[in-house]
């Protein structure tokens, strides 16, 4: 982001009246869950819509119309690395209630960041994986197997 301070200040300013941060919770047959953070913001105005899109270089544009005909234009950032980053970027200037949301987005964001990577061929709940020899096991599947060896061990 090559943002100067003073846009950063405006950007602070739109989402903290008009923006909201929140997570999305995909699940998956196996029950594996794929959370995934988005900035949004909604306006009727869409130079401002546009600004925040050329300002941060980030997200993208959507619109619909709304009953009063008017058009409602929403400004989403739903790239993980960039929604990050911006959330980061902003809690400082941000109210409390506002920074409590971000830590929450922020959390399930790093508790996913092997979200790249297939979920556990188990179907363990889990985003934790222990690479070890090569392998890469859920740490459910490693505590069971070590159990199995443990077991191994004393009866053969
Ligand atoms: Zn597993």
């Amino acid at each position: 982001m090559g943002l100067r301070l003073v846009d950063i200040g405006w950007v602070a300013g739109i989402i903290e009246g008009e923006g909201s941060f929140y997570i999305n919770r995909f699940k998956y047959k196996n029950g594996f869950k794929n959370p995934s953070i988005t900035i949004r913001v909604g306006m009727t105005d869409k130079d401002v819509i546009d600004k925040l899109e050329k300002l941060t270089g980030m997200g993208n544009t959507v619109f619909r119309e709304i009953p009063s005909h008017k058009t409602m234009y929403y400004w989403e950032v739903g790239q993980q690395k960039d929604a990050a980053a911006l959330m980061m970027t902003l809690y400082p200037l941000m109210s409390e209630r506002r920074q409590g949301k971000i830590r929450e987005c922020l959390t399930a964001w790093r508790s996913f960041q092997y979200r790249h990577l297939r979920p556990c061929p188990q179907g363990h709940d889990t985003n934790e994986f222990v690479y070890y020899n090569g392998e890469r096991n859920c740490k459910i599947c490693k505590k069971e197997s070590a159990a199995r060896v443990r077991w191994n061990k004393k009866y053969f």
